[in-house]
């Protein structure tokens, strides 16, 4: 869907759409769009900038920072977005452009598309690092074993106190047998 400034400045545009995985291109391999992506919005000319307010959800998977399992996380985002015309920036003084205006975006020629926004707004609602669950062990950092599914004979991982009770309770239960 493109939205034209020029067909903005006839009429407020009303927005419910599904984007299936695979038509939106997030420009990055950190993540995939696993369900459809639903959005609902409004677009509308507002002195010459393109407004673009509503909210989008959508499932994505990631890997975990500990073991580099998939994590799948929900991404619920509002967004209430300027987008100026680049011809607008030659017209005034670039001094304008001062941090008040970063918030402001720019688009080229007769519009943008909505995918492109909507690209913008899951990527930065990414968290930094996602977990597969708070205990994670994560990787053995000498052998690389995935320390959720398998135990590892090395020595350099942390004991874990729970860990060692646990082991003894093995080796009493291994005595008795
Ligand atoms: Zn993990
Ligand atoms: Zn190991």
């Amino acid at each position: 869907m493109f939205l034209d400034v020029k067909e903005l400045a006839v009429r407020k545009l009303r927005i419910h759409k599904f984007y299936p995985p695979g038509t939106i291109d997030y420009h990055t391999e950190e993540f995939q769009q696993t369900e459809p992506l639903e959005v609902r919005a409004t677009a509308e000319l507002v002195d010459g900038e393109i407004r673009l307010r509503g909210e989008l959800h959508t499932r994505i998977e990631l890997v975990c920072a500990r073991c580099l399992d998939p994590v799948t996380e929900e991404i619920s985002r509002e967004f209430d977005l300027f987008y100026r015309p680049m011809d607008s920036i030659r017209t005034e003084e670039d001094a304008k452009l001062d941090t008040d205006e970063s918030e402001v975006a720019f688009f080229e020629g007769a519009g943008f598309f909505l995918a492109d926004a909507l690209a913008e707004q899951v990527n930065l609602a990414i968290p930094m690092k996602a977990i597969c669950r708070s205990d994670c062990r994560g990787l053995c950092p000498q052998c690389g074993a995935n320390l959720n599914h398998e135990e590892c004979h090395c020595q350099t991982h942390a004991a874990d106190p729970r860990l060692a009770q646990l082991a003894r309770v093995k080796q009493t239960w291994c005595k008795k047998q």
